[in-house]
């Protein structure tokens, strides 16, 4: 039988995946799981590099279980992490801010995260740590789909609809 849906379609570049997952720490501790289902480009830097590198091949249906290393994951935790980042070049956007809180910001290195420790009235200061950094993560992954992309996704770098990326 060949038709679209063909559920044996291995995760290549490209490919727009669904999955589920579970994160735990490498004591088992469960730190976060999928609400929804994720939606991503395969091969566009959406995901953690070794998660992507685990999901290469794999078809619908498959689970797959991947440990990473902090220096694999979200790094080793650093002392000298703080930063005073204006408010105006927070990526996330809030009427108001406060201790505890995850925001995401431009840094050199791209895109990160980062737990907001004081709130000024035009800086916060930033744990730049992430706060999974330090940790070994298992990443238990369920795969729902493996579809082509639309041209639009390629071109945008992200998949597109329920899950994923919205404009
Ligand atoms: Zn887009």
């Amino acid at each position: 039988m060949t038709n679209s849906t063909d559920s044996s379609t291995p995760i290549s570049k490209n490919k727009v995946v669904t999955f589920d997952y579970v994160l735990s720490d490498d004591s088992g501790k469960e730190l976060e799981r999928s609400e929804s289902p994720m939606v991503y480009l395969h091969g566009a830097n959406n995901l953690l590099r070794g998660l992507e590198e685990a999901l290469t091949g794999h078809v619908e249906g498959d689970d797959v279980s991947v440990t990473l290393p902090p220096e694999r994951a979200y790094g080793l935790r650093r002392d000298d992490a703080m930063q005073r980042v204006p408010i105006k070049h927070l990526l996330t956007k809030a009427k108001k801010y406060l201790p505890g809180q995850i925001v995401s910001v431009n840094t050199k290195d791209g895109r990160k995260e980062a737990l907001v420790v004081k709130v000024g009235r035009f800086n916060v200061d930033l744990d730049m740590n992430h706060p999974f950094s330090g940790k070994t993560l298992t990443f238990d992954v369920t795969i729902n789909e493996v579809r082509d992309p639309t041209p639009e996704e390629v071109s945008h770098g992200h998949a597109h609809g329920p899950g994923g990326h919205h404009h």
